[in-house]
């Protein structure tokens, strides 16, 4: 199968040195420790590789939303702290002790079923409690989390290393509710103080935080889109300089001439009102590219920006080259990325698939083969 796959002329190629410099550029401006945030395939990009190179940069720790992402992780030798951020069924609490993954504790109930998982297997639990202070998805809200608090601080079985709460608003700067949930947030840590505990790392910044929001840094950030340079709003302000490291990149297999008024694709929605120039592009939604973009994308071919005409099909779609365009069976095509003067930012195919740049990443499945440069 990978022998066949390798052949495929679509592809994407992921720019190591970006992501490595995006890590830098994030670090050197928070000036706190960066938890790197590896789920969904590290947004597209390829887990492992990704890892490796960020390990190998010295990243001090990542983040994942699954326990079997984690384990992935521990099985390719990663070595890093790893925190698995997702709700957990108590039944997982051993599987992620035993491959040395760090926990997130979520209520007072599964703080129990841990320390019942870890006493089991006769070894301490990594666990960072979660507080909810407006994303109403896990957690304990923050003006009632001091049982919470209290119970873990005097758990045997737990070893406390953080305290976190997400973001709901943060990638817009307008927003008040951010600055509601940094209040909520300082509010429950005070706990800690009160009790004369020792202060977990506090972290709370997921990209919007750290681009809009420096008073949410606290002692560690959690950027997971603007690690990849892409921005978590397209009309975020890019106040760290962070450049995209994925491409996707294809060649056209076929070049026709559809003669006016022949209808293009399933459904028949388009039509040239002109003899004009079609060629036909190897991937579609069942790459994750979004049919969304039917009569609405574009890509990139000999440096010109081309409308994508008819429906995008499960594995092809037709790219309109005018009636006096010219291509030829072989050439480059852009989907995401940059050729000459001209580019399609992972930011523009959101907007055009009404959707956020986060699908359009997390959705490039295995299908399509992953090539990896620099580092
Ligand atoms: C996904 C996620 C992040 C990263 O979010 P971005 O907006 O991609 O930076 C951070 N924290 C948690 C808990 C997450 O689930």
């Amino acid at each position: 199968m990978s022998d066949l796959v390798s052949q495929r002329p679509t592809r994407i190629v992921v720019d190591l040195d970006a992501l490595a410099d995006n890590l830098r550029a994030i670090r050197g401006r928070v000036g706190v420790p960066v938890m790197a945030i590896l789920k969904a395939n590290a947004y597209g990009h390829g887990l492992i590789p990704v890892a490796r190179h960020l390990q190998a940069q010295g990243a001090g720790q990542f983040g994942v939303a699954f326990v079997e992402e984690g384990i992935a992780l521990r099985r390719a030798g990663i070595t890093v702290p790893i925190l698995v951020l997702g709700g957990i069924l108590g039944r997982q609490a051993g599987q992620l002790i035993e491959h040395d993954l760090e926990l997130t504790v979520s209520s007072i109930d599964k703080l129990r079923k841990v320390e019942a998982a870890a006493q089991a297997l006769g070894r301490k639990a990594v666990v960072h409690l979660k507080i909810d202070t407006g994303m109403e998805r896990i957690g304990v809200h923050s003006e009632t989390c001091a049982p919470f608090i209290e119970a873990a601080v005097a758990s045997r079985w737990c070893m406390l290393k953080g305290v976190y709460s997400h973001l709901a608003c943060a990638d817009d700067p307008g927003s008040a509710m951010t600055a509601l949930q940094l209040e909520r947030f300082r509010a429950a840590c005070a706990h800690f103080t009160r009790l004369g505990a020792p202060m977990p790392i506090r972290h709370l910044a997921n990209s919007g935080g750290i681009l809009h929001f420096p008073d949410s840094w606290l002692d560690m950030v959690r950027p997971g889109i603007l690690l990849y340079g892409v921005l978590p709003d397209p009309q975020a302000r890019p106040t760290i300089e962070v450049r995209p490291a994925l491409e996707l990149l294809s060649q056209v297999v076929y070049f026709k001439v559809v003669h006016a008024g022949r209808p293009v694709s399933y459904g028949a929605t388009w039509a040239p009102p002109a003899d004009t120039r079609i060629v036909t592009i190897p991937l579609g939604y069942g790459d994750g590219y979004p049919r969304a973009l039917s009569n609405r994308g574009q890509v990139l071919i000999r440096g010109r920006r081309l409308p994508i005409v008819g429906r995008v099909c499960m594995d092809q779609f037709m790219v309109d080259l005018g009636p006096d365009g010219t291509a030829y069976n072989g050439d480059d095509v852009v989907l995401i990325g940059q050729q000459g003067d001209a580019a399609i930012r992972v930011e523009d195919l959101a907007l055009q698939a009404d959707t956020i740049g986060y699908e359009i990443l997390t959705r490039l499945n295995e299908r399509i083969p992953r090539e990896y440069r620099g580092g």
